[in-house]
């Protein structure tokens, strides 16, 4: 067994109880003689496998009543594009806070569907922080407002809600959701691809408030209507079921480590190991506004540039996986979802100690 702490930014490291526990019922799942690849998402055992997912993760993440949970495919890029196709008119604008690198690609998906705003970006200083709320310029008459509560490229995290003025508000959690816990009340929708915290790509989770499906347009294609999946209980069509049975373990998982207040608790003492780290080295770099840096992603970078390589080669030979940084940003960026343990963190830190004592 050769498994090593895996720092991957997604898809990520998955808990290996739940690993294990889909290794134990790859050929025979629960009774049906088959694996949960191989039955007809319409049976009765995968309905019920279906159900209970659901109704854990509206338990995890205390999921009001007056809101749909939709497992979907296409990824979150997908509904970058689906997102205004269903909630905005051509002729309407829609409002885009940019914190980075995912939420300008919300934006741009958005531009051929929607008149975009850039309500508020912090481009001007290389996405280092979060605009202030006070700055944002909002459109009261926009049909929503759209956030990246979790930046996976550059590490930088909303740690709190902010206040959307009235205007529907829409987060891209994809590399946030299950880390702490989340007032869905206060967005009208959510969606995550699975790959970090909930299970494998190729799935993507979203809650969406009632009013919100009621302006799905009719005359779009079904398969990119939400309000659509919502009326079939996400079987329009074969539903991702690898990815749903993965993801219902990992929300038993989570329910087992004691829920998302568990979780926040966990994260909250990792990140703070490392960036505490990182800050007292005065050799490693953290270029995020303290206020917005990330749980879930801690971009950094060495002294000189040609330390990277040596460090990668010799963090991978110290059992340390997928440091490397984004291309866009460099460096390295070690992201550190529900799976990893903080032995793991405590290990890199380590490895980081050591490192720098040898090159600094
Ligand atoms: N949004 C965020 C915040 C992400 O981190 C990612 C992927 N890393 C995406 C969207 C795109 O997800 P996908 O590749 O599933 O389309």
């Amino acid at each position: 067994m050769s498994r090593q702490y895996n720092f991957s930014a997604g898809p990520a490291a998955l808990p290996e109880d739940v690993l294990r526990q889909a290794q134990a019922e790859m050929l025979e799942w629960s009774g049906a003689h088959a694996s949960v690849m191989e039955i007809s998402h319409r049976g009765k055992e995968f309905i019920a496998l279906a159900e209970a997912a659901e109704c854990d993760l509206r338990e995890l993440l205390d999921v009001p009543s007056g809101y749909k949970v939709l497992f979907l495919q296409g990824g979150a890029t997908q509904h970058f594009a689906q997102i205004p196709l269903n909630f905005a008119r051509r002729e309407q604008s829609v409002d885009y806070v940019l914190t980075g690198d995912w939420s300008e690609k919300a934006a741009k998906e958005a531009k051929p569907l929607a008149k975009v705003r850039i309500a508020a970006s912090s481009a001007a200083t290389n996405y280092d922080r979060i605009p202030p709320r006070v700055e944002w310029d909002l459109d009261r008459d926009a049909a929503y407002l759209h956030i990246t509560p979790n930046e996976t490229i550059r590490g930088v995290e909303f740690h709190e809600i902010p206040d959307a003025g009235g205007v529907p508000l829409i987060g891209d959690v994809s590399s946030t959701i299950l880390s702490r816990p989340l007032d869905v009340s206060r967005y009208a929708m959510l969606y995550a691809g699975a790959q970090k915290n909930i299970g494998p790509s190729g799935l993507v989770v979203a809650i969406v408030r009632d009013d919100l499906l009621e302006r799905c347009p009719k005359d779009i294609p079904k398969i990119l209507s939400y309000a659509e999946h919502a009326a079939q209980g996400s079987m329009l069509n074969t539903p991702n079921t690898w990815g749903w049975y993965l993801a219902g373990l990992v929300f038993k998982w989570v329910k087992a480590q004691g829920g998302v207040a568990a979780m926040a608790e966990r994260n909250r003492a990792k990140a703070e190991l490392l960036y505490g780290y990182i800050d007292a080295s005065g050799w490693y770099r953290n270029p995020v506004e303290k206020s917005a840096r990330s749980w879930m992603n801690v971009p950094f970078t060495l002294p000189r540039e040609e330390l990277d390589a040596p460090f990668l080669k010799e963090s991978e030979q110290a059992g340390l996986l997928a440091l490397k940084g984004h291309r866009a940003v460099g460096g390295m960026r070690a992201s550190i979802y529900n799976a990893m343990p903080l032995e793991g963190v405590q290990a890199l830190v380590d490895f980081m100690k050591d490192f720098a004592r040898r090159n600094g």
